[in-house]
């Protein structure tokens, strides 16, 4: 049951605590509308860092925020931790699994998932970093590695276990690969003094032609000499068709040995059941100028899992933070508009740029007419991030972690707190 009582205000059901759905409920505080915030975990997740918990830079709390904070002292406001399983459009009613709720309005703000273009041989075999646990399983997976490279004396099983391949050179795959990078240059050689650290790979594989396709050509070239002079094996053009395991296989005929297969190659939309007829080929609900779902004017889709399409965003917005955040701010006014007959604002998308870094002192920034790279634009890129995170004691923590690490050139969370049990040497 989830126990809501009824109320004289509206109620707005928000499904997601992501960037989208926090900033709608941030901006929903004390106005005349009962909010209700369900969500299937019980944390708002800062996914541009979980890269840093995948790879022992950061402890995942650090990164994680209860929502049940986000909404403590609001007027008249909800969390109810729940899976949002499926809406009842018909009857203004919305199935999780711990009961049903009605909405007088309901904000779709459920985000993306892992897209594996179908193949389900890599979907079974890869690693993912798409939520903590998987960040967590990854960061157990490269430690497990190293650990089984010591034990064994099959010298192309070594291998293997110390091949890390990264597919997908988007800003993910690119800052995993310096994350990566750097602990081969600065931490395992001190942890596994009796291994030969530099039989150690790392390689990013991109279809492409240039890694951070969606960034300036000068921050994509900038980032790819970053990464090579780190010793990261770049693969431009080169498109992975199977993973069985133990074998990475491409269009072009590589072929990797490795243990570990990070797919961060490609994001769809990860809509709840009910209104499928409104989604576009990358699973994103249709939504039109004010994040109305096609068809609906009491249900809204913002962030990643809205495809807003316009003149200049062809296939909807970018499935980054900022649209999510922009988009969740404007419904909260447009929801007030509808309440009070007035007509609804357009949403029109503020990029203020991109950026990525590549390891300490490196990092390409695009702003929206310059682009800089190196030591500067990894300022920039710290002091956003910081910036970005919810709560002082998360930048806090952060902050603290990122001045230890930098000035021992250690990462510190680099401990297996739950091993990750997948049964992948499949000899
Ligand atoms: C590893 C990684 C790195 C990234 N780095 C950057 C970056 O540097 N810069 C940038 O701008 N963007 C980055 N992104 C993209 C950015 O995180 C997303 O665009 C952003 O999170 C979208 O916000 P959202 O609110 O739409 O979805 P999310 O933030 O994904 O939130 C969705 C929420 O919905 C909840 N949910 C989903 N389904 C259900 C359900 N059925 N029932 C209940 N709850 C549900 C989820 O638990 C989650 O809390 C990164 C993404 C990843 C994965």
């Amino acid at each position: 049951m989830l126990n809501i009582p009824d109320s004289k205000n509206p109620r707005v059901v928000i499904i997601g605590g992501g960037f989208a759905g926090v900033s709608l409920a941030q901006k929903l505080k004390n106005k005349n509308f009962q909010v209700v915030l369900l969500d299937k975990h019980n944390y708002h997740n800062f996914q541009p860092l979980m890269y840093q918990v995948a790879t022992g830079g950061l402890e995942s709390g650090a990164i994680a925020y209860p929502l049940r904070k986000i909404v403590q002292d609001y007027k008249e406001a909800f969390f109810r931790m729940a899976l949002v399983e499926k809406l009842d459009t018909d009857n203004k009613k919305i199935i999780t699994d711990i009961g049903t709720i009605y909405y007088d309005y309901v904000v779709i703000a459920t985000g993306s998932t892992n897209n594996y273009f179908g193949n389900t041989q890599i979907e079974k075999n890869s690693m993912v970093m798409k939520t903590i646990p998987e960040a967590l399983n990854l960061r157990s997976l490269i430690l497990e590695n190293f650990e089984l490279a010591l034990q064994t004396n099959d010298l192309q099983l070594r291998k293997a276990l110390m091949n890390f391949v990264i597919v997908g050179a988007g800003p993910t795959g690119v800052e995993l690969a310096g994350a990566l990078a750097e602990m081969k240059n600065a931490v395992f050689p001190k942890d596994y003094p009796d291994l030969d650290i530099s039989q150690m790979e790392i390689n990013l594989v991109q279809g492409s032609e240039n890694i951070l396709d969606a960034m300036s050509r000068k921050s994509s070239k900038a980032a790819e000499k970053f990464l090579k002079n780190l010793g990261v094996k770049i693969h431009l053009k080169t498109i992975v068709t199977n993973y069985d395991g133990n074998k990475v296989e491409t269009k072009n005929g590589l072929v990797f040995e490795t243990q570990a297969l990070i797919w961060s190659a490609g994001v769809k939309g990860a809509p709840v059941s009910g209104i499928d007829t409104t989604l576009d080929r990358a699973s994103r609900i249709k939504v039109n100028e004010f994040n109305q779902v096609e068809g609906f004017t009491d249900i809204f889709a913002i962030g990643d899992v809205a495809a807003m399409y316009g003149e200049k965003y062809q296939y909807g917005h970018p499935m980054m933070a900022q649209p999510a955040i922009q988009q969740g701010a404007l419904l909260a006014e447009n929801l007030e508009r509808l309440e009070k007959k007035q007509s609804l604002k357009k949403f029109v998308y503020n990029d203020k740029g991109s950026m990525a870094t590549i390891g300490r002192n490196k990092a390409v920034v695009d702003l929206p007419k310059l682009h800089f790279n190196g030591v500067f634009a990894w300022f920039v890129w710290m002091f956003v991030h910081l910036f970005s995170l919810i709560g002082f004691k998360n930048k806090s923590l952060v902050f603290w972690s990122w001045v230890y690490n930098y000035f021992v050139f250690d990462r510190e969370s680099r401990v297996i707190i739950r091993p990750f049990r997948k049964n992948r040497i499949n000899n």
